[in-house]
């Protein structure tokens, strides 16, 4: 690398040799970047190991679905603790209701329930929802698409039509209309996340793995689309999310005969939930991080 090595509005470092747009805002840095410069996006690695300060979400309002359960609801209390105001979207009541309160109980700010069946859930319903928020809390800094649904696990050849149009509605549908009726909002943000749930099947399918598999490889997609499109004109990211195997109902529902102290509780991998909600994260964008790597 020469002496004045620059680094550009989409974080690429260049040298001088390179074409750099007359138009583009370059600015001098030093020859070696310290790896904490923040204009460095993240590595997968750091991303999971992210230690996350006190706080570090602070001020950002932060949409979780499927919050009532499971991953959702950890992430939940856990963007709370450190001082989101979360907006938690949920198909059962009570049990928004109990992360609320359990939200209220270590003084976390005030969150929001907006119960919802993302299977029947209309694009009118959501916007009526937009414009709640919007009058609420204004703007929104984030969205953890996480709520899902299994689905069978059975051959293609078989699979009902119905169940799979369910499936594709609550896993990919359902995001993506979301993702559309919040994105003013998004983009009233200074650094807007989008945050979409994929899975070990969502990037390699698997035989019997039906909907459930190709609502995924469809989410990964969704993520890259959006991405292309967004890059060069809002400061919005998005991204994906892959827990690994982790200890839940779903996850006891696909693999009953499994120990599920084998497994990972939520909590143990809340570091790669945050850093894709926190300003850490900026620059990081269109990638796919796999919380538990084989
Ligand atoms: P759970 O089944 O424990 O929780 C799913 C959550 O989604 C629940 O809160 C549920 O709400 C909500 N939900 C389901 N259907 C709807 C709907 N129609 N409308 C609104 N909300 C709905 O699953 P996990 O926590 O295990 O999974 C969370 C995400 O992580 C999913 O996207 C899953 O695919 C993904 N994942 C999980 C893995 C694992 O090992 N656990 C591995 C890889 C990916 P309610 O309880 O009210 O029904």
């Amino acid at each position: 690398m020469t002496e004045n090595t620059t680094i550009n509005e989409n974080q690429n470092i260049d040298t001088d040799e390179n074409n750099i747009e007359d138009t583009m805002q370059t600015t001098t840095l030093p020859t070696t970047l310290p790896t904490t410069d923040p204009k460095t996006p993240l590595t997968h690695e750091q991303i999971r190991n992210f230690q996350p300060v006190e706080k570090c979400l602070e001020g950002k309002n932060i949409l979780v679905t499927g919050a009532g359960d499971g991953i959702g609801r950890v992430v939940a209390l856990t963007y709370a603790r450190y001082g989101a105001t979360v907006l938690l979207l949920g198909k059962t009541l009570s049990k928004l209701e109990y992360v609320y309160d359990e939200i209220e109980g270590f003084g976390g700010k005030q969150p929001a329930m907006l119960p919802l069946n993302l299977e029947g859930a209309s694009y009118t319903e959501m916007q009526e929802m937009a414009n709640m928020i919007k009058k609420e809390v204004g703007h929104l800094d984030g969205i953890l698409h996480n709520a899902g649904m299994l689905g069978s696990l059975t051959p293609l050849e078989m699979y009902d039509i119905d169940e799979f149009e369910q499936v594709m509605k609550v896993n990919c549908t359902a995001p993506l209309m979301l993702t559309q009726s919040m994105f003013e909002l998004l983009k009233e943000a200074d650094n807007g996340s989008v945050v979409f749930t994929s899975s070990s099947v969502g990037s390699a399918p698997r035989a019997f793995w039906g909907a459930y598999a190709l609502s995924k490889q469809a989410v990964e997609g969704m993520s890259n689309i959006f991405t292309q499109e967004t890059a060069n004109t809002t400061n919005l990211r998005f991204n994906c999310i892959n827990p690994g195997a982790t200890r839940t109902s779903m996850r006891a529902q696909a693999f009953p005969e499994e120990k599920p102290e084998t497994l990972k509780l939520p909590e143990e991998i809340m570091a790669g939930y945050v850093c894709l909600m926190a300003d850490d994260s900026i620059g990081v964008r269109g990638q796919v991080v796999d919380l538990q790597p084989k």
